[in-house]
């Protein structure tokens, strides 16, 4: 079949490859200049399969007020959030039920659990290098956050998760380059979980796609999709200003030379159209009756080189480690490490929230100070492809020829490589590996 893919994100990229490996001719459609340039481009590369889980928890109205005021605060609401923004926050909190919320929690993690053991089966099988290590340690910082992270290991013991509660002393065993003057109580350390860089995962599954045949168009950008028995997709060639982004690692732009413009919008049938476009599918959906709740929610990463590597090999996170009070998060990318978190509704993408910066740059100075060039610091906001209830949409849309991968919130990079999956076997006529139960569009009643 003749298959396109729009956007190049982790899920596009993930989904382009499994389609070239099941012998499909696919075209990728992105418009930016490279994969991985948007919500993919910084992530904090965290794979831990037992904590996905959907943002909408009970208790979330709690939640957002009790952090409302505070200086450090994991999750803010912009005043300005307007009325899709409200209505948005409604939906989660209708979701956010007990019962909703652990068969949305059931649902991401089996997918997560299915995603991870296909990353290691193409890193293993590909020999992708993409500068990931094994662990994941999770922070607490007092006794009343131990009490408070009860919960969360009762669901990990539910979910049959391996994990083992460690003292301050084991701690900073498995994580040598913790600060030995923080305060700190105990840790969660799960060993099977890892962390990698996405990006540069997504820059070389692209690499593989291309060697099964799929062709990638990058500064394209999808202005509509026609349904039917073989769709329509109308494209135009439109390179995008990339200056916004502070980019860890150059990106190279790619596409016909800028000299031969103005490019007519073109249009190019297909046995198949897969929408991957995160945020950007809504306004493609929306004329076909299909309104998808999706909201950026925002967040932040700063990556920094690390110091004195060479005279101290464990300065800095040896994998990943989870500051729970703060959600923070610091990963360690080769010689870098970097520092992710803040969960935004409202806002732009453009603007940077002082608050949320300051809290990632305390939780880095409490655990690992000194331990990274600041004055080399990369800065990176995203945007999390959000639907109210959790989990993303994966498969047939309802609409001839039109399938859909899109809505991975905050899990997109622990979820991608199951979804590519998942999809193409749909695609396929295939049978999912997993139970796909609670996945489809038509749970969202749109
Ligand atoms: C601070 C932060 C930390 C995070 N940490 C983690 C983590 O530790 N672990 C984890 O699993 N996840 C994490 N995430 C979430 C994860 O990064 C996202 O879920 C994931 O990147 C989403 O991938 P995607 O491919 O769906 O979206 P994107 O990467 O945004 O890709 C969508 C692509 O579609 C393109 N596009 C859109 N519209 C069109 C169009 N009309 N035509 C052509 N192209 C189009 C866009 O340009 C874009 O490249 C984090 C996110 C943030 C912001």
């Amino acid at each position: 079949m003749r298959v396109a893919v729009i956007g190049a994100g982790i899920v596009g990229v993930t989904s382009a490859y499994e389609l070239a490996a099941d012998g499909h001719e696919v075209t990728v459609f992105e418009r930016r200049g490279s994969v991985a340039a948007e919500a993919s481009f910084a992530n904090a590369g965290v794979v831990a399969p037992g904590h996905v889980a959907p943002w909408a928890t009970p208790g979330l109205p709690w939640q957002v007020m009790s952090q409302l005021f505070r200086k450090h605060a994991g999750l803010r609401v912009s005043p300005s959030l307007g009325t899709s923004g409200l209505r948005w926050v409604w939906r989660s909190w209708r979701a956010s039920s007990p019962h909703s919320y652990r068969s949305n929690r059931a649902r991401l993690q089996r997918l997560a659990r299915y995603s991870k053991e296909r990353l290691n089966h193409l890193t293993k099988t590909l020999q992708l290098d993409y500068e990931r290590a094994d662990g994941y340690l999770v922070l607490l910082r007092s006794a009343q956050d131990a009490s408070k992270a009860q919960a969360s290991l009762a669901m990990l013991t539910d979910a049959g998760v391996r994990f083992q509660l460690l003292d301050a002393e084991h701690c900073r065993r498995v994580e040598p380059g913790l600060n030995p003057e923080a305060e700190l109580h105990a840790g969660i350390h799960l060993a099977q979980d890892e962390v990698g860089n996405c990006r540069q995962f997504a820059l070389l599954l692209r690499e593989q796609a291309e060697r099964l045949g799929a062709t990638f168009r990058f500064n394209t950008t999808v202005q509509s999709i026609e349904p039917g028995k073989t769709p329509r997709v109308t494209k135009v060639y439109a390179p995008m200003e990339e200056s916004t982004w502070l980019n860890p690692d150059a990106v190279k732009l790619e596409g016909p030379p800028t000299d031969v413009l103005p490019f007519e919008p073109e249009t190019e049938s297909f046995d198949a159209v897969v929408v991957c476009a995160a945020l950007g599918a809504a306004d493609l959906l929306r004329p076909h009756g299909i309104k998808l709740p999706l909201a950026p929610v925002y967040g932040y990463s700063v990556t920094a080189p690390l110091r004195n590597l060479h005279i101290h090999p464990d300065v800095g996170p040896r994998a990943a480690v989870l500051d729970e009070r703060y959600k923070v998060a610091v990963s360690r990318f080769g010689t870098r490490l970097r520092v992710s978190g803040s969960a935004e509704l409202g806002g732009t993408l453009q603007r940077n929230n002082e608050a949320s910066l300051n809290t990632l740059y305390k939780v880095l100075n409490d655990w690992f100070p000194g331990a990274a060039h600041m004055s080399q610091a990369q800065v990176w906001k995203g945007a999390r492809p959000t639907l109210p209830d959790g989990p993303p949409v994966l498969g047939a849309s309802g609409i001839a020829g039109v399938w859909l991968n899109l809505g991975h919130g905050a899990n997109g990079w622990a979820l991608a490589c199951g979804s590519g999956r998942v999809l193409a076997d749909a695609i396929g006529g295939r049978a999912a590996s997993i139970d796909v139960e609670g996945l489809g569009v038509e749970r969202l009643h749109l």
